[in-house]
């Protein structure tokens, strides 16, 4: 399996994704517990263009990551390789599935385990459609509405405009267009849904099986083809001709061809211009970003989706969505996935979360409170708020009353900033990146201990992030 899944095309890039390094920073960002029960064990398997592959041992830990650290991970991950747009996953052990679950199951509530959400194992599937993303749940907006028209077109009269060609920037809902559109036409029509990746691995492993036939075939029979993310499919000359003749063939069968892609078709680099002006000549819709009536639109309706679903439903505040669908504004993706975030918290916590929780929760995603935090803003907080001097908690004093106040503002310095570990030792008078792990590790044990310690804590951090304005 292994081979089948690491052979490349030559395209892709040369230099391997160090794991190891993204593992490090997993832990360093998720912390050591999280990072243990469940990051620890995922295994690296290959890179692609826009994606990587990894393996974890069961669907269950698949979901639970899915539904939890998955945006997290993907951040981390882009730190390194910006390209990559998303993660998918294989499953290595089917059977160990059953008794994990039986496991966890006693761990969390039975009900966390059915909601998360079902992601297909979708590497080894030709065909990728989704049921859940239909015409039905595209919620519509002025950024959209054009696209989505067009789609319902396309899926209700038959060759009206072909090719159609949708393009946007990343998580803007042309990969769910696509699929709606697919799903519109699957009953009747024979219907391929395919990255333009997948169509140039396909290919490749074609020409080294022999296949070139049987791969053309398959092409060429379809009533439907529908490629996504047809920006990857650049270079190797003898694809995009393969490509350019089956697209031929079909719009001349009267086929209908749906290509998605980041760019207009004048700007796609290295695809051949004969390509670019078939696509140009069909119907070209662009997907805009949303405003925030459509991104508030969207969390509504994600929330009532819920609401209809399950009997115990979370309701989160008009506040909280408010502020979600103003804040998360660079993409449809992101919105969903800071909704899906902080609902996750309110179940397992088991309480709706307070503004400065949900704050807290997205922080990563909200460039503003990440910007004003600062090292010595906590420092000031944590000095008044335990009655201490700057100078006393930045001295080489080792009491017990200096020593908590300023290992409690080196654990909201890692907790609130995206300072590195040595960065914060060096604030902190220049003291050690070890230090700085110890008061951390010594702060987050206590939190567990000691009830009022953490109260103040909580009572600190929302101090420090949301009322800047009455401070000191
Ligand atoms: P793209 O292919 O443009 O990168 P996707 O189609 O994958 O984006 O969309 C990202 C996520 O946002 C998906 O979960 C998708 O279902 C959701 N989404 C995007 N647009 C909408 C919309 N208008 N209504 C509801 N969900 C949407
Ligand atoms: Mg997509």
């Amino acid at each position: 399996m292994k081979n089948v899944l690491t052979k490349k095309t030559e395209n892709f890039p040369v230099k391997k994704l160090d794991w190891n390094k993204i593992q490090l920073d997993m832990k360093e960002k998720l912390g050591n517990d999280i990072y243990d029960s469940w990051l620890k064990k995922i295994n690296f398997i290959d890179e692609f263009n826009n994606y990587i592959l990894i393996s974890v041992s069961t669907r269950f830990i698949r979901d639970w990551i899915t539904s939890r650290y998955l945006d997290q991970i993907l951040h981390i991950v882009k730190a390194h390789r910006k390209e990559i747009s998303r993660i998918e996953f294989t499953i290595n052990d089917q059977k160990k599935e059953i008794s994990e679950i039986k496991n966890k199951v006693n761990q969390f509530d039975n009900e966390v385990i059915q909601k998360v959400s079902f992601i297909k194992d979708s590497f080894f599937q030709y065909n990728r459609i989704d049921p859940n993303k239909n015409f039905e749940n595209f919620v519509i907006g002025s950024s959209n509405k054009l696209a989505f028209e067009a789609s319902k077109k396309v899926s209700e009269d038959i060759s009206h405009y072909n090719p159609l060609y949708i393009y946007g920037g990343v998580g803007m809902g042309k990969t769910h267009l696509l699929n709606a559109i697919g799903l519109k036409f699957k009953s009747k029509q024979k219907v391929m849904f395919i990255s333009a990746e997948r169509f140039m691995y396909q290919f490749v492993k074609s020409i080294k099986s022999n296949e070139m036939v049987k791969f053309k075939d398959y092409f060429r029979n379809t009533d439907i083809l529908l490629i996504d993310d047809i920006q990857f499919m650049n270079g190797k000359e003898a694809m995009q001709e393969e490509f350019f003749h089956t697209f031929n063939a079909l719009i001349d069968k009267g086929s209908q061809v749906i290509v998605s892609a980041d760019r207009a078709p004048n700007k796609l680099s290295r695809i051949q211009e004969r390509i670019k002006s078939r696509f140009a000549g069909g119907l070209v819709v662009d997907i805009q970003s949303p405003d925030y009536e459509l991104r508030y639109k969207i969390v509504r309706a994600k929330i009532n989706e819920l609401q209809l679903n399950q009997k115990n439903s979370i309701n989160l505040s008009e506040e909280i969505l408010k502020f979600i669908s103003l804040e998360i504004k660079t993409s449809i993706r992101e919105l969903v996935g800071a909704l899906n975030r902080v609902i996750s918290f309110s179940r397992i916590y088991n309480k709706l979360p307070s503004l400065a929780e949900t704050k807290s929760i997205l922080k990563d995603l909200l460039n503003l409170t990440e910007n004003k935090v600062t090292i010595d803003l906590i420092q000031t907080i944590v000095c008044q708020f335990f009655k201490i001097s700057k100078n006393e908690m930045l001295s080489a004093r080792r009491s017990r009353y200096l020593a908590r106040p300023r290992q409690t503002a080196i654990y909201l310095a890692k907790l609130l900033t995206s300072k590195s570990l040595p960065e914060i030792g060096r604030s902190f008078s220049n003291r050690d990146h070890t230090t700085v792990i110890h008061s951390v590790k010594t702060i987050e044990r206590l939190r567990q201990e000691d009830k009022e310690l953490n109260a103040n804590i909580d009572n600190l951090k929302n101090k420090i992030l949301y009322n800047r304005e009455n401070e000191i």
